[in-house]
């Protein structure tokens, strides 16, 4: 197999939001080997790289960008792997199957760790990329590491000692500029299936009833400042249901950007910009993006 070079897709296209222009490229690859072949392919293409997972936490602008996507081919099935402590599970797991459906293999199997993230769509790579969570679990609580490509030194295993991670951020040792997380190392817990299915539900329960999980958002737009939550600060500087040209901070719950339809990255960069001053106002909490800003 070898990378497939196409044409740029317009990211409105692959981004929940649903805003942003076209690209230069796609570089796409459907397994860790083909990897090999990406300098060659980004030299050819010419293009700044943008690592590509479901479009779920990326908020990009509407106009040409220089860009050569850099995508996984969707699916793979998680795979047991060597080496777990006594009471866990080792998977290794390709960084383009959606999130989604580890969570459901794992919940099938009692294997606790990502139950709380029901319903975070996107990439398995897109997670691990942005420590992705929800109601006490992360990626972080489960990765025992990553197979990364780096311009420097291509593909490598990162272990424990080679990645940090913490609230919505992750990096890896060393490695300043762009990487692509092929494959990932997940230790999971074992547990009775009905607690790990149990605990699903709960969270499920919950997201339908306080987030607009079937509109066109990207998740949260900022980061909960230290021991407060953005929503609950943009909805007192009065921004719950505030909209602008078809974007709009979501009545149900204000730290969820909506595009309503028709809505621009102009907009949405207004509105983030209005909202980032009145809390930093009225609150002192200067709000800091959970969103991934792609211009
Ligand atoms: C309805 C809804 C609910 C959400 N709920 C949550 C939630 O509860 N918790 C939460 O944390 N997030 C949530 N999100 C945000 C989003 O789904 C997560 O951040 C998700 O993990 C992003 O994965 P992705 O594959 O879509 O990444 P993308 O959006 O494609 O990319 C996100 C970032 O990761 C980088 N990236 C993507 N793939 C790779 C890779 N293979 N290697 C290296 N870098 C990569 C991209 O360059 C970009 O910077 C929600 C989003 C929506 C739309």
């Amino acid at each position: 197999m070898a990378l497939d070079i196409l044409d740029g897709p317009l990211l409105a296209r692959r981004t929940t939001l649903g805003l942003g222009g076209k690209t230069l490229a796609e570089i796409r690859a459907a397994s860790v080997a083909d990897l090999d072949g990406l300098s060659d392919a980004l030299a050819r293409v010419g293009a700044r790289p943008l690592a590509l997972g479901g479009g779920s936490n990326i908020l990009a602008a509407d106009r040409e960008l220089d860009l050569a996507v850099v995508s996984l081919a969707r699916g793979g099935d998680p795979e047991r792997a060597p080496g777990a402590a006594a009471g866990r599970v080792r998977v290794a797991v390709w960084g383009g199957l959606p999130l989604g459906r580890l969570e459901v293999w794992c919940r099938r199997r009692g294997l606790a760790g990502l139950s709380g993230m029901v319903g975070i769509p996107g990439t398995v790579g897109g997670a691990v990329a942005g420590n992705a969570g929800s109601y006490g679990r992360d990626m972080a609580g489960v990765l025992a590491g990553v197979w990364a490509w780096t311009p420097d030194a291509g593909v490598e295993f990162f272990g424990p000692d080679r990645f940090t991670a913490g609230y919505r951020r992750f990096s890896l040792v060393g490695v300043a500029g762009f990487f692509m997380i092929a494959r990932v190392l997940l230790d999971f817990e074992s547990a009775a299936e009905a607690a790990v299915r149990e605990e699903a539900g709960l969270a499920l329960k919950k997201k339908k009833a306080a987030q607009p999980i079937a509109a066109a958002t990207a998740g949260c737009v900022f980061k909960n400042p230290e021991g407060q939550s953005a929503g609950r600060l943009l909805d007192l500087a009065g921004f719950r249901g505030r909209g602008l040209g078809g974007m709009e901070f979501s009545a149900m719950h204000a730290n969820f950007l909506v595009n309503r339809g028709g809505g621009t990255s102009q907009a949405a960069f207004e509105l983030i910009d209005a909202a980032r001053e009145a809390v930093s106002s009225r609150f002192g909490h200067e709000l800091e993006l959970e969103v991934r800003v792609v211009s």
